[in-house]
C-alpha cells in the first residue's frame, strides 16, 4: 500500500488473489523463498502518455493514456483498452494484475497487461473518436507488437475504436501486422465469435456448474447488469440455453421485463443508435428504475456484466434472500470483497470474472492463432474451441481446489491454478 498510494482497486485485487496463496506457499515454500510473489505484484513495465486531441469546436484536449504491461512470463502481453473517465493508474493496474492470473488459466499462451484512457466516449462525434484514437496510438504503437503486447477492446473500446487504432498503427509502421490487436472486423483479420465471446464465455461456464450438479438453464430467471459488449451476449446465449432475462441496466438505471428482456431491441438501442435503456423501456411499456439496485430483481442466476464493485454485501443479501443460486462474474470485479463473504456464507455458487469471462482473451488467441497462420475459422468451429476452452478452464478450477483441500470453491480454485503455472515460468525463466 505504501508503494502503491492511492490504488484502492489495484490493492483490492492483489489482496484478493494472496489470500488464496497461503496453503500454495505452505506446499512450496520455494515461491515465497525465490521472491516470486512479491515480484508479480510489480508491472515489468507501465507507460503513462498525454493524449493531445482536437475537439469539433477546433479546441484543443487531452487525455491521459496509459499500458500496463504486467507479466510476460507465458506469452506476449495481453489485455484490453478501457475508455471511461473513471480510468486512472489504479484501475489499469488491478485490471491488468486480473489479466495475468485470467490468461494463465485459459491455457493459451499469453502474458497479462492492460491499458486505458480517463478519455470519456459519450457524447462525442465519430470524428472526435476518430482523433482521440489515432492520437492514442501515435504514442501506444512504440510500445505495442504481435510478439510484445497484443492490446483488444474492454469498456468504451469496441470494434469502431480499434478500427481507427489498428488503421493508425498501419500508417504509422508500414506493416500489416494483423497480431498487433484483437477484436478486429471480420474483414480486415477478426475471428468468429471474438464479439460474442466473453458473454457466450460466461454463460457457458455458468452451464458447466449447473451440469456438475446434474441441472441446466432450461427455465431459469436470470438478472444481468449492463448492457455493453459482455452483458448483451451473456443475455443472448442464456436465451439460447432456455432461460429468460429478466432484468438489465446501463449507467442510469435499470429495466425490468418480466416477458424477458428483448435482445433485439436492447442491440438496436445500445449498438444500432448509441443510446439509452430508458428508450427500452419507451417502446416496450417496462419497468424503467433509476434508484435502487438491479440486484432487488428476484432471480436464480446473477451476471454482473457492467463494472468494479457494482454489487456490495446488501445486494448479496438480497440475493441470498431471494434463493439466488449461483452469481457469475462477466464484468472484470464486479462484486465486493464484502459481497463475496456473503455468498460464501449463504451458500451462493461464486464464479470470480478470472475464471468466468476468460472467454473473451481466450478467443482474442485463437484470434492470434488465425492470425498468425492467415485463416479464418467458421463460426461453428470456433464457438466449439470457446466452450472446450471454458469447460477447461471450469474443471482446472475445481480440480484445484479439490488438490487444496477447498472441494467447490471456485475463487480458491481460479487464483491457485492461475497463480501456479505463472509462478513455474518465472522461476524457470530466472530473475528477468
Ligand atoms: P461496454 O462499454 O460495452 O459496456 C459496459 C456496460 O456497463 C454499459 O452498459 C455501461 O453503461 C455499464 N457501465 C460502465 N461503467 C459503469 C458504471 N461506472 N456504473 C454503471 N454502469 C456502468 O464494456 P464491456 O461490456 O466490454 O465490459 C464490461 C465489463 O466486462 C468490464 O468490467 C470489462 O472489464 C469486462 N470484460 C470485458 C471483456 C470484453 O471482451 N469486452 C472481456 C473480459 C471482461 P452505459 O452504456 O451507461 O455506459
Amino acid at each position: 500500500v505504501k508503494r502503491n498510494p492511492g490504488e484502492d482497486e489495484f490493492h483490492q485485487a492483489v489482496r484478493e488473489v494472496l489470500e488464496s496463496l497461503g496453503p500454495v506457499v505452505a506446499k512450496h515454500p520455494d515461491y515465497a523463498d525465490a521472491g516470486v510473489i512479491a515480484r508479480l505484484c510489480e508491472p515489468e513495465r507501465q507507460v503513462i502518455f498525454r493524449v493531445p486531441w482536437m475537439d469539433d469546436s477546433g479546441r484543443a484536449q487531452f487525455n491521459r493514456g496509459f499500458r500496463v504491461q504486467f507479466n510476460s512470463s507465458l506469452g506476449p502481453y495481453k489485455g484490453g483498452i478501457r475508455f471511461h473517465p473513471s480510468v486512472y493508474l489504479g484501475i489499469v493496474k488491478f485490471l491488468g494484475f486480473e489479466q495475468i492470473f485470467k490468461n494463465s488459466l485459459t491455457g493459451l499462451p499469453i502474458g497479462g497487461g492492460k491499458g486505458g484512457s480517463d478519455f470519456d466516449p459519450k457524447g462525442k462525434s465519430d470524428a472526435e473518436i476518430m482523433r482521440f484514437c489515432q492520437s492514442f496510438m501515435t504514442e501506444l504503437s512504440r510500445h505495442v507488437g504481435e510478439y510484445t503486447d497484443v492490446p483488444a477492446g474492454d469498456i468504451g473500446v469496441g470494434g469502431r475504436e480499434i478500427g481507427y487504432m489498428f488503421g493508425q498503427y498501419k500508417r504509422i509502421t508500414n506493416r500489416y501486422e494483423s497480431g498487433v490487436f484483437t477484436g478486429k472486423g471480420l474483414a480486415w483479420g477478426g475471428s468468429q465469435v471474438r464479439t460474442e465471446a466473453t458473454g457466450y464465455g460466461t454463460v457457458f461456464f455458468v452451464n458447466e456448474m449447473l451440469r456438475t450438479r446434474g441441472d441446466s438453464l432450461d427455465g431459469k430467471r436470470v438478472v444481468v447488469s449492463g448492457s455493453g459488449n459482455v452483458a448483451i451476449y451473456a443475455m443472448e446465449k442464456v436465451h439460447q440455453l432456455g432461460g429468460t432475462v429478466v432484468a438489465c441496466s446501463d449507467s442510469d438505471g435499470y429495466v425490468v421485463d418480466e416477458a424477458g428482456i428483448d435482445l433485439d431491441l436492447v442491440k438496436e438501442i445500445k449498438q444500432g443508435r448509441r443510446g439509452r435503456l430508458s428508450e427500452y423501456a419507451e417502446s416496450r411499456g417496462a419497468n424503467h428504475r433509476t434508484g435502487g439496485s438491479i440486484w432487488d430483481v428476484p432471480c436464480d442466476i446473477a451476471l454482473p456484466c457492467a463494472t468494479q464493485n457494482e454489487l456490495n454485501a446488501r445486494d448479496a443479501a438480497t440475493l441470498a434472500g431471494h434463493g439466488c443460486a449461483i452469481v457469475a462474474e462477466g464484468a472484470n470485479m464486479p462484486s465486493t470483497p464484502e459481497a463475496v463473504r456473503v455468498f460464501r456464507e449463504s451458500g451462493i455458487r461464486f464464479a470470480p470474472g478470472k475464471a468466468a469471462n476468460a472467454g473473451g482473451v481466450a478467443t482474442s488467441a485463437l484470434e492470434m492463432q488465425q492470425n498468425a497462420s492467415r485463416d479464418s475459422w467458421s463460426f461453428e468451429h470456433t464457438e466449439r474451441r470457446l466452450q472446450d476452452i471454458m469447460s477447461g478452464i471450469h474443471d482446472r478450477c475445481l480440480t484445484t481446489a479439490d488438490e487444496y483441500g477447498m472441494p467447490g470453491d471456485y475463487v480458491a480454485g481460479a487464483n491457485i491454478a492461475g497463480f501456479t503455472k505463472v509462478a513455474d515460468a518465472m522461476l524457470a525463466l530466472g530473475l528477468v
